[in-house]
């Protein structure tokens, strides 16, 4: 699929692969899982669902946060594993360190590290700067989740937190990827998309050894709720279809753009890019 931009559509009254996002509602339904559902859905995938937290908000910004108690995270993890089955998950939102170590507890115990494909958005707060992750998760994050990631896909405020390192420019997002890939998740994605000054939006890929960089023109917009949801949630769909790393990015990024493109006002604030914005070239979802 290097070079494609569409995943496989199941067969009518056939299974399709089956996702699961660990992420946070958002009522405004531009982020978090409500747009995670929303990707899994345009791309053929069933998604499931353990929410994390719920977030009281719209598009002026994040009112508050309620956090889901520990046992009932872990539960949607178990009922969806041991029933339905997993074959490639996500987290976004997760709100405190608690629900971190009960999902990493969860994960391992259902068997699925190792097994099946997960991508840690290591989501830490809103698009305006809002905080969605106490900062004392971020040891937590760093230290027991991020290294049961097959990928991390952090943007550039977030690998500062988590590695201390200001991206300014390839250089420095290399050292970002290097310093992120021994934290010990499997491929790191530092995303550039942040790099306001730049005219590209230059992600780059590390496993390691290699390194992929996926590039893009900026499409400037003030209306990018929900970005690195879309992005995490196509990475994972196209990893659920059986798509090496690398390719999955490469998906997720053509898929990202064309959301971000196709982006639209909604209420009085940021709107959200447009996950459904592929609708009218449905044969390619
Ligand atoms: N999850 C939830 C519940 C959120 O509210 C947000 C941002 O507000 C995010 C995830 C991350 O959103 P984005 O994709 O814009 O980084």
């Amino acid at each position: 699929m290097a070079e494609s931009t569409s995943l496989p559509i199941t067969p009518l009254g056939r299974t399709p692969h089956r996702v699961l996002t660990i992420a946070g509602s958002d009522s405004g339904g531009s982020a978090g899982l409500q747009a995670d559902l929303r990707a899994f859905a345009m791309l053929g995938v069933h998604g499931c669902a353990a929410v994390t937290a719920v977030t009281v908000q719209n598009t002026l910004g994040v009112r508050e946060f309620h956090e889901v108690p520990i046992d009932v995270v872990a539960g949607q993890i178990s009922a969806v594993a041991s029933d339905i089955g997993i074959e490639a998950a996500k987290t976004g939102m997760l709100a405190s360190r608690e629900i971190i170590r009960t999902i990493v507890a969860t994960w391992t115990s259902e068997g699925l590290d190792g097994t099946v494909p997960l991508v840690v958005d290591p989501v830490c707060a809103s698009n305006v700067g809002e905080p969605l992750l106490h900062p004392n998760a971020l040891d937590a994050m760093r230290e027991e989740l991020i290294p049961l990631a097959t990928l991390v896909t952090p943007n550039l405020d977030e690998v500062r937190l988590l590695v201390g390192i200001d991206v300014i420019d390839d250089d420095s997002q290399y050292a970002a990827a290097r310093a992120l890939h021994a934290l010990g998740p499997r491929w790191a994605l530092v995303k550039g998309g942040h790099l306001r000054a730049s005219r590209t939006s230059s992600d780059l890929l590390f496993d390691g050894s290699e390194v992929h960089r996926f590039t893009a023109t900026r499409i400037d917009t003030p209306h990018d709720h929900g970005a690195g949801d879309n992005l995490a949630a196509a990475i994972t769909a196209a990893l659920a279809h059986g798509h090496s790393v690398p390719e999955a990015v490469r998906f997720g990024k053509s898929w990202v753009t064309d959301c971000i493109r196709g982006a639209y006002p909604l209420g009085g604030g940021h709107g959200p890019v447009n996950g459904m914005a592929r609708l009218s070239r449905s044969t390619e979802c």
